[in-house]
């Protein structure tokens, strides 16, 4: 059985070609900056090097045909038809109340996706054009959704509640949710095995990209969490501006006389790095203008790492302590500078990094140093490997 998982991020789409028979991946692969300057697709197949393919990619259609035209390609490609794909596994970020676990997808279950566009206005949309696109180059082939909401249906009420009026739950199931599920859960259940196993884990992970957040796990189970009703809250992020007084909002409607959608941009694609910046969403074009001497660079990067380390040490407090801090995604797994930065922070909660350590890049490794009170790992998290195998499970029955 071969299995395509799609990972449609904000500005970035990954993908995986699995070989469930014998759990191989047979190419995989990173389209990075779709919709801005210098969008690339690279490429790699099962044992050949890494193809690099500069081209305009507007949206993420254009983005899914040009994955296909390469696993299908004579030189690079891994199969001769798309038809030998039995099952595309997608990733899709908000399930609200409408989903609470995995699920083929019909027409009833893309109208609900709709439903969630308000919800996840970054990644509910792109979640659905992929899956479209699919739909339209391989008619026929199973597409399955994976929900990012699921592995944070665990939280207790008083973790999830918002202390506006209770009637709004009732009526509009307006409540924290939590995203990145997949990601916190693959990388708790790696840093349970790096922990040797431990039964009574405290970890605090944290998915550090362009969209971020940071979950809480006691013994596997997520209590609490930075986002919330929508990807909109916690951390400041590469276009959004994470927690903010709500006051803002109205304050800002008066004086700009702006509508809800405008206050809706402002927030979800027009803050964060990039907005206090006024560089780019991407980190390492901040970080650069940084080292160049930008001052509102550094503030931004400065607010982002400030940040970081304050929920950290929330969830220290939440958890009752820590075994572990685990950093994964594009910046979490990459960026040596932002996790010294951060764990620059946590010096007070015993954490101490080990600088040569650190500077290994792109696999799973423990960066704390011997005498740390709490361990530091790095994780290259793995949503891929998980959405193939409920893809296959939910094919299976
Ligand atoms: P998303 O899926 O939300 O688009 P990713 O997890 O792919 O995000 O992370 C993308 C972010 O990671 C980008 O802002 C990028 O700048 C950052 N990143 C990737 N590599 C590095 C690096 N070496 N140093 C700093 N930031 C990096």
């Amino acid at each position: 059985m071969k299995i395509l998982v799609i990972n449609c991020g904000s500005s970035s789409l990954k993908y995986q070609l699995y070989n469930m028979d014998n759990g191989d991946v047979m190419a995989k692969g990173l389209v990075e900056r779709i919709g801005i300057d210098g969008s690339n697709l690279q490429h790699t197949p099962a044992g050949k090097d890494k193809i690099v393919f500069e081209q305009p990619l507007p949206d993420h259609s254009a983005a899914i045909k040009l994955v296909m035209d390469k696993l299908t390609d004579a030189d690079c490609g891994v199969i001769s038809d798309l038809s030998e794909i039995n099952g595309v596994g997608h990733r899709v970020v908000h399930g609200s109340k409408y989903f609470s676990k995995s699920c083929i997808v019909t027409e009833e279950v893309k109208d609900a996706i709709r439903k969630c566009f308000d919800l996840g206005p970054l990644h509910n949309p792109a979640n659905l054009m992929g899956i479209e696109a699919c739909e339209k180059l391989m008619p026929g082939t199973p597409q399955i959704t994976v929900f990012d909401t699921a592995f944070h249906q665990t939280m207790p009420e008083k973790a999830y509640m918002y202390a506006i009026p209770y009637e709004y739950y009732e009526k509009y199931d307006i409540r924290r949710y939590g995203f990145h599920g997949t990601s916190h859960k693959y990388i708790t259940s790696r840093a349970i095995e790096m922990l040797g196993g431990k039964k009574d884990s405290k970890i605090i992970t944290c998915h550090l990209g362009n969209g971020s957040s940071i979950a809480a796990v006691k013994d596997g189970k997520v209590i609490d969490t930075t986002m919330g009703l929508t990807p909109l809250e916690g951390l400041v992020m590469g276009t959004r501006c994470g927690d903010i007084d709500p006051a803002i909002v109205l304050y800002l409607m008066n004086k700009e006389n702006l509508s809800t959608q405008d206050v809706d941009t402002i927030m979800n694609k027009k803050s964060g790095v990039l907005g206090v910046s006024g560089v780019s969403s991407d980190f390492r074009d901040v970080e650069s203008a940084m080292n160049e001497g930008n001052k509102r660079a550094k503030l931004a990067l400065d607010m982002f790492h400030y940040k970081v380390a304050k929920y950290i040490g929330e969830y220290f407090v939440a958890l009752g302590g820590a075994n572990a801090i685990v950093f994964t995604a594009g910046l979490g797994e990459n960026s040596k500078t932002s996790r010294l930065a951060i764990c620059e922070y946590l010096k007070c909660l015993g954490v101490e990094i080990d600088a040569e350590k650190n500077g290994i890049r792109g696999e799973e490794i423990d960066i704390a140093s011997a005498d740390s009170k709490i361990r530091v790992l790095v994780i290259p998290t793995n949503e891929e490997l998980m959405i193939a195998q409920d893809t296959k499970e939910l094919l299976d029955k």
